[in-house]
């Protein structure tokens, strides 16, 4: 079992495994790790204005980045979303309705 499909295959990284026999094992090390990977846990993440938007950025990013899991991965994740913000308030503004759908996401 494994956190992340970007990581599938490596027992070292795995959050656990189904047994031979049905039982399932637990690594606590892996799984307190990307349990714990949260923007309030990262001391950047933490100061940043876009954290509850954002959620740190991509652990397998930051990863190849830094060669720690538990890292933020910044990818310009602040810019893009000023940018949206202004092209949708601008939108607005001039009177354009956003390329939204207004089919219902499901039956109820
Ligand atoms: S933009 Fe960077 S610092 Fe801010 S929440 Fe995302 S990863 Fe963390």
């Amino acid at each position: 079992m494994y956190a992340c499909w970007e990581r599938t295959g490596n027992p070292k990284i795995r959050i656990g495994r189904i047994a031979q026999d049905g039982t399932i094992e637990t690594s606590e090390a892996m799984s307190s790790l990307w349990r714990n990977r949260t923007v309030t846990s990262n001391p950047v993440c933490k100061q940043c204005r876009y954290a509850l938007y954002c959620g740190g950025g991509c652990a397998v990013l930051a990863e190849g980045r830094t060669g720690r899991l538990d890292r933020n991965y910044c990818d310009g994740f602040g810019f893009r979303l000023r940018a949206m913000v202004a092209e949708a308030y601008t939108d607005h503004a001039a009177g354009k309705q956003a390329g939204r759908s207004v089919a219902p996401l499901c039956d109820n």
